[in-house]
């Protein structure tokens, strides 16, 4: 059970404990944030709200605690991250039921959830004694006018501090995907996890503390995005920030410093079907892609371009499945369950309506009880309803009927976002080709897009992101290239040259 057992040291009373320094500690600001189960829409767990000077001694602590670090051998920096990961899939049910109470998650895909970070971090702790053990040297004489006079030895060194803020809908494994390559890489690591999800995000935290990592190499601080968030972002003890969310992540790139940023944030992956698509495929594909984990996933399927000649027998296949979805909450592990917040559910509602007002054909009636939004297909909508190019974020997903490839691409590509889109078809080439034409990090054939798995690039173009994740990608963004030149005259260069 959730803060019991190995985890009762990360719990003081009913409020949670923040880590600084390699312990669990109260905030001296004698204040808590509620969490909200979604389901009951009552107060489910508390966290610490740190203040600012706690956020400086826990940067001050990484800070200190990196420089060891990254003389730490790069096989036992990996041996601390195995037993990281053997640790979190150990304890995986305790930390599957927070994501159940916090975010609503159905407690088969919140275990899920953390059983795949477990093997991210082993993942990640392999390709990083690999790519990190890996250096070059370069000749002077390849580039013209040059004697082989110089020798560049280049090898990658950490950033320093890593901060890690991941958002609610995986705020597990979306926190490990920063944690261990920072980690492996020799950076620290300091994260802010999202208040939804906070509790199960400690859980993971103390996982790491009891592989033993090193103190105040990891610290992690809670309270409201909204209240701590500019002061961490824009620390100076800060050498990197790699954040997934909303809009958001727009505003801390331009407040942030000179320092590497990853950003990955939101979507309106549209799917396009062809006349010649399998619809069989296509249906099956939608109804997963769009309604999973109601749609609160980045890579949801969230806007459906169809073709005309095929779009009445799509929608009838679609509505047939979608009558099959269950409905209620996670702990029945039910396919719909609640929206994170009221105010989720109320920006859901406010697009559904919308388009309703201007006449778009609603498949089912639509329905809400508290945060849980009735699984909804909206046919007919046009551009100049709001839900053609906003983020839900829930179960709610529109079909604009097109009358060729051509106005399906214009459509994805007039959109701010481009995390990812797919396409379906038989022919190979046109899907070659769509996904050429698409201004998307990532284009699906035959599939509906995902994130995982979490060893592939994975990045978003405009508004969707900066820079690119997936294990490998992320190690070598918190690592920086380091060259050491050394000329003809010192005797290394003669012994190489010998
Ligand atoms: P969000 O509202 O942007 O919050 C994300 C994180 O930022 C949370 O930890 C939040 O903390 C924190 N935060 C809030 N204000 C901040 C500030 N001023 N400075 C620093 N941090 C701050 O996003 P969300 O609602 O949690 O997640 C949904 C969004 O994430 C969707 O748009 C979705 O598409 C996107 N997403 C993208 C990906 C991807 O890989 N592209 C993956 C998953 C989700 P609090 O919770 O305390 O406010």
């Amino acid at each position: 059970m959730a803060g019991t057992g190995v985890f009762a040291e990360i719990i003081d009373g009913e409020v949670y404990k923040y880590y600084a320094d390699g312990e669990w500690k109260k905030s001296a600001s004698g204040k808590s944030v509620s969490i909200i189960n979604p389901t009951t829409r009552t107060p489910q767990y508390k966290v610490q709200a740190c203040t600012q000077e706690e956020v400086n001694k826990v940067m001050d602590a990484a800070k200190a605690a990196q420089k060891l670090w990254a003389r730490t051998p790069l096989w036992k920096r990996a041996e601390f991250l195995h037993k990281a990961a053997a640790i979190l899939k150990e304890h995986k049910n305790p930390i599957a039921e927070c994501l159940v109470k916090e975010i609503a998650k159905p407690a088969k895909d919140a275990v899920t959830e953390v059983v795949r970070s477990g093997d991210l971090v082993s993942y990640t702790a392999e390709d990083g004694v690999r790519i990190l053990g890996e250096g070059k040297l370069l000749v002077s004489d390849s580039f013209p006018g040059n004697e082989r006079s110089k020798y560049c030895l280049s090898s990658k060194i950490p950033l320093g501090v890593v901060l890690a803020i991941p958002p609610f809908n995986y705020p597990v494994n979306l926190a490990v995907s920063k944690i261990a390559p920072a980690l492996i890489a020799g950076n620290a690591l300091v994260l802010k996890p999202p208040t939804q999800g906070a509790v199960a995000a400690l859980h993971m935290i103390h996982c790491f503390h009891l592989a033993g990592f090193p103190k105040g190499l990891i610290g992690c601080v809670t309270g409201k995005g909204s209240e701590i968030g500019d002061f961490l972002t824009m620390h100076p003890g800060v050498n990197c920030i790699s954040f997934t969310g909303g809009d958001t992540g727009i505003a801390i790139s331009k407040k942030a410093g000179m320092i590497p940023l990853q950003m990955e944030l939101g979507g309106k992956d549209a799917c396009i079907v062809l006349e010649d698509a399998d619809l069989d495929l296509v249906t099956a594909n939608i109804v997963k892609g769009g309604y999973s984990y109601s749609g609160q996933r980045c890579t949801a399927v969230k806007v459906v371009l169809i073709m005309e000649s095929v779009a009445d027998a799509v929608v009838e296949k679609v509505k047939a499945k979608m009558a099959k979805l269950t409905i209620g909450p996670p702990e029945e592990n039910c396919d719909i369950t609640p929206v994170v917040s009221e105010s989720s559910a109320n920006f859901i509602e406010g697009l559904v309506m919308d388009a309703k007002q201007k006449g778009a054909t609603f498949c089912q009636e639509y329905r809400r009880e508290g945060n849980l939004i009735w699984p909804l297909l909206l046919d007919h909508v046009r551009p100049d309803m709001r839900i053609a190019w906003e983020e839900p974020f829930g179960p709610v997903l529109p079909v604009i009927r097109i009358s060729s490839v051509e106005e399906g691409i214009h459509h994805c590509n007039a959109s701010n976002f481009g995390l990812q889109g797919c396409v379906f078809t038989r022919d190979i080439n046109k899907a070659i080709m769509i996904s050429d034409a698409m201004e998307t990090g990532t284009v699906q054939i035959n599939s509906a897009p995902a994130r995982g798995p979490d060893h592939f690039p994975f990045q978003g173009l405009k508004e969707s992101g900066i820079g690119s994740q997936g294990i490998t990608n992320s190690i070598n963004m918190m690592t920086k290239i380091k060259s050491t030149i050394c000329s003809k005259r010192l005797s290394v260069c003669q012994a190489l040259k010998d």
